[in-house]
């Protein structure tokens, strides 16, 4: 029941009072007009002031009427029943109409208080409709709702990622410290609000001493008796977490209050589960975004450890604190290649700090860890005993580590073709929110990524190395053959094939003793051990078609197989030979002739013997012959050494060559040895010819020599002039030992010479068709050979004609 209002008691005093006033005013007033007008102030009383002030001012009205306005007037004698009847009805219609006026008052004030809640539940409403964080949701729901609940305080707590826990995130209203030591307990402690969560259902306590009837573990918890409300946040049918209420004294919760409570949690697990989608759906349009901008920057550029670099920077500060890129070296080593951090200052510092304590590549976590065995470490909450671990008793790095409050880390390895590249770190410190799973599983993406394009741009350099290497090879005139340990044949360069008489793309895939002929002797002479060098060894080898050739070979294994260089050395062996030859040769030669010369001047200066004139005419001869053989060697040397050195002059001159023809005849023709006979065939129209005549007399006569020379047996030596085009063509024609076919093109070379057994120990330096080559070729002519074994050469020497 209301208190009566001081209107009302005004009322119940004043308004019979006014009434009877009318006795003043009147000599004869009503009885019935006063009673009615009493009646009236009574109403008025009891509608202002409820019941109790229209009690009095029923009293006061019975007083006022009897003493004033019934006869006898102005005494308080009761005198009839009248009387009785009208002190009823007064109050009658005093308890009538304060009752009605009562319940008509109560049922406003009912819709109010319910227009009151209405009101507070939408401003619960339009806080969270505005909320975008989980922080803003949950004050809105601790500050309108606890008020809308009619609560002292409230607060929220959620269930952890991996359901084990409750994390009381926000609380209003409560005094401090209630909550020290129960920031985080587990959902399976007996606690209501854990309950309420596993159980899905709302507990309702109206006092506290209920509360811990149900729940003795909470007895020592709270302070004077009051009313709690737990309820459980339920999303999508499942519990999330658990919204309690606290009220400032005992409180009966009624359905309407059960309900109000059931609202504000549904609204609250709502919105937390909105800003939950919203905050994920934010997150992943982030990953997304960072993903594709590494993604392009991955692929931007062939540098790839700049663009790693360049990575960590793209994932700080949004995905990490701290982001680090670590490399495998060829060596095995680990390297970091980068690091990033906001502040500079600190980059440099763990810099510093990285160099002071490189990676053990056998550390049992972390970077190395994960390098070795090629599985990512997730470590969601760095809790400080692995701080502990990973310092590994050293103190000072221990220190150092707990400074930086690190919260969270993940390290995923790059793995490219099965071989781990390195490794992407993150981490994030106590700014930053935990990580989660999907963080992981961006990370490893990004790793994938990256790995890859590290892997292609190691390819690429690779094969821009190789295909560097592969042209240098083409081109180099050293053989190269890559085997590998297996001894299969991995590449062979052009000059190899060449020199090995092979088709590269025959033998490369197959063994190489297998499919290249002279591989054994290679094999047995010039393999390396292990990772040694071997040779270079020079080796006769005999090729598929037969030729011989000396190679001289090196092999160098490399631990993946061995690349053998080889080089052809037949030409300079050959050279060699015929070095050799030729000195053996020439001092023979040399001393042939020297010797005769001596014997024949010792033999004329005895003076025990007196020669006469015809005898000494025929010493003076030998000496005479002998030494001009003697001048013929030594110049054949001399002219060899100026052609050599390219200091031989030219005269350019017009000549005739049929005049010179005969006149190297007609010298030959002076020392002619019996059973020979020279003889000129000249064509008539032989124009002159360019060159350098005394050049040519020399051809010549060399022809003309080795055709008497080479026919020991005698015969005719012919020399045959004729036009050929622009030539005139020299042909010398024997009839006597003849060359082989297979020497025919040698026998140009210095120093070469028939086997002996074919010139049947003819003299000679295997100068003179030498040197007789190198004058035709510089006059702008040619000279070749027809020669049958036995049966006769034919030397041809042709030379341009004067224009
Ligand atoms: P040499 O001083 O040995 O004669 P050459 O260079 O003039 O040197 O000749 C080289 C070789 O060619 C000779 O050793 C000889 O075997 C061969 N030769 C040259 N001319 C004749 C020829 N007319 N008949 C046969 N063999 C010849």
């Amino acid at each position: 029941m209301r208190s009566p209002t001081a209107l009302g008691w005004a009322a119940a005093f004043l308004a019979p009072a006014a009434i009877s006033a009318l006795d003043a005013l009147s000599h004869r007033p009503s009885t019935q007009l006063a009673g009615f007008l009493y009646l009236f102030a009574v109403s008025l009383a009891a509608y202002l002031g409820g019941f109790a002030p229209g009690l009095v001012a029923s009293v006061v009205s019975t007083l006022g009427l009897a003493y004033f306005f019934t006869p006898p007037r102005h005494d308080l004698i009761p005198n009839n029943g009248d009387q009785a009847g009208g002190v009823v009805l007064f109050f009658i219609v005093a308890i009538l109409i304060s009752q009605l006026f009562e319940r008509r008052r109560q049922v406003q004030r009912e819709a109010e208080a319910a227009s009151a809640r209405a009101n507070r539940l939408q401003a619960v409403t339009a806080r969270l409709a505005e909320a975008v964080t989980p922080q803003q949701v949950l004050d809105a729901i601790v500050t309108e709702g606890v008020e809308a609940a009619e609560a002292r305080a409230g607060a929220i707590g959620l269930l952890s990622h991996d359901g084990e826990t409750i994390d009381i995130v926000a609380q209003r209203g409560y005094e401090q410290n209630i909550f020290v030591g129960w920031e985080t307990f587990p959902l399976d402690r007996e606690t209501p609000m854990g309950r309420a969560i596993l159980e899905e259902t709302p507990f309702f306590f109206s006092t506290s001493a209920e509360r811990n009837a149900a729940f003795p573990n909470m007895a020592g918890l709270s302070g004077p008796s009051h009313g709690l409300a737990i309820l459980p946040l339920v999303v999508e049918g499942r519990a999330v977490g658990g919204i309690a209420f606290t009220f400032p004294r005992e409180i009966e919760f009624d359905a309407d209050r059960r309900a109000l409570k059931a609202t504000l949690a549904q609204q609250a697990a709502q919105a937390i589960d909105r800003v939950r989608l919203y905050e994920a759906e934010r997150a992943l349009r982030q990953r997304m975004t960072f993903l594709a901008d590494a993604s392009e920057l991955l692929g931007s550029s062939l540098d790839y450890e700049a663009t790693l670099a360049e990575l960590t920077r793209l994932a700080v500060p949004e995905m990490a604190t701290w982001c680090s890129v670590d490399m495998v070296a060829s060596d095995g080593s680990i390297r970091r290649l980068a690091v990033a951090h906001e502040d500079p200052e600190r980059i440099a510092w763990a810099e510093r700090l990285g160099d002071e304590y490189p990676p053990d590549p056998d550390q049992p976590m972390g970077v190395p860890n994960v390098i070795r065995t090629m599985t990512a470490e997730f470590v969601p909450d760095i809790a400080d005993d692995l701080l502990v671990e990973a310092a590994q008793g050293d103190e000072r790095l221990l220190e150092i580590v707990r400074e930086l409050g690190l919260r969270s880390a993940i390290t995923v390895p790059l793995v490219a073709r099965g071989r781990a590249l390195g490794a992407l770190s993150l981490i994030r410190d106590e700014s930053a929110p935990r990580y989660t799973e999907v963080d992981l599983d961006l990370a490893s993406e990004l790793a994938r990524r990256a790995a890859s394009a590290v892997d292609n741009a190691i390819l690429y350099r690779e094969a821009e190395r190789r295909g560097d290497a592969t042209r240098a090879l083409a081109h180099v005139d050293d053989g190269v053959v890559l085997v590998d340990q297996d001894g299969v044949v991995v590449s062979v360069n052009p000059a190899a094939a060449r020199i090995l008489a092979v088709d590269a793309s025959e033998v490369v895939g197959e063994t190489a003793i297998g499919a290249i002929g002279a591989w054994s002797e290679i094999d047995d002479n010039a393999k390396p051990e292990r990772g040694q060098t071997r040779g270079p060894v020079t080796l006769p080898l005999v090729l598929v078609d037969g030729a011989e050739r000396w190679v001289s070979v090196s092999g160098v294994d490399f631990g993946d197989g061995v690349v053998y260089a080889l080089r052809d050395v037949t030409e300079e062996r050959l050279l060699e030979r015929t070095r050799s030859d030729f000195v053996a040769t020439a001092s023979h030669e040399l001393r042939t002739p020297l010797a005769a010369v001596l014997g024949a001047v010792k033999t004329l200066r005895r003076e025990d013997v007196s020669w006469d004139a015809e005898q000494r005419e025929v010493l003076m001869d030998m000496i005479d012959r002998e030494a001009e053989r003697l001048s013929g060697i030594v110049s054949q040397i001399l002219l060899t050494g100026q052609l050599d050195a390219g200091r031989l002059p030219f005269e350019d001159e017009r000549f005739d060559p049929v005049a010179l023809t005969k006149s190297v005849v007609d010298s030959a023709e002076l020392h002619l040895p019996s059973g020979i006979e020279l003889r000129v065939q000249a064509k008539d129209d032989i124009p002159l010819v360019t060159g350098d005549e005394n050049q040519l007399r020399q051809v010549i006569a060399n022809l003309v020599d080795n055709a008497i020379k080479y026919s020991p047996q005698g015969g005719d030596v012919e020399l045959r002039l004729n036009r050929n085009g622009q030539f005139a063509r020299i042909e010398v024609v024997d009839c006597g030992l003849g060359i082989p076919s297979d020497e025919q093109d040698r026998i140009f070379e210095k120093f070469y010479r028939l086997d002996p057994a074919l010139t049947r120990g003819v003299n000679g330096t295997g100068l003179g068709l030498y040197i007789s080559k190198e004058l035709v070729e510089r006059m702008n002519g040619r000279i070749s050979v027809d020669s049958e074994l036995g049966r006769g050469s034919t030397f041809v020497v042709e030379v341009p004609l004067a224009v």
